[in-house]
């Protein structure tokens, strides 16, 4: 359920950019989404789909694009692409110690118009 007001986001966002260019249509939108976000693809294109109908934006295509998260360790300084689900320890040294950047974005990325 919680895709829904973002989801309103991006179509507002979207038409606004439409606008400004003066499109005609809107043909497809590229999105980001970090691993880490509970946002389900699906349910953001449905919602999409029920929201951009009598818009210019009407049966665009969603793109998304996943975004790792980016894991520090602070103990050994190794870094890597962390995926869910989290381990809490480094890989290289079993530390808990772990800083966790990143995969929590949800963002435009670019807007196909016509
Ligand atoms: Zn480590």
């Amino acid at each position: 359920m919680h895709e829904l007001p973002v989801t309103q986001g991006i179509l507002s966002v979207v038409l606004e950019t439409a606008q400004k260019h003066n499109a005609q249509r809107i043909d497809s939108i590229d999105l980001v989404i970090g691993d880490l976000s509970s946002f389900v693809d699906d349910s953001i294109q449905f919602y999409f789909d029920i929201l951009s109908q009598d818009t210019i934006a009407q049966g665009a295509k969603l793109n998304f694009q996943r975004e790792a998260a980016a894991v520090i360790c602070l103990e050994c300084g190794h870094r890597f692409n962390a995926a869910p689900p989290l381990s809490p320890f480094c890989p290289a040294c079993d530390s808990s110690r772990l800083q966790v950047s990143g995969g929590k974005d949800f963002y435009i990325d670019s807007i196909e118009i016509g």
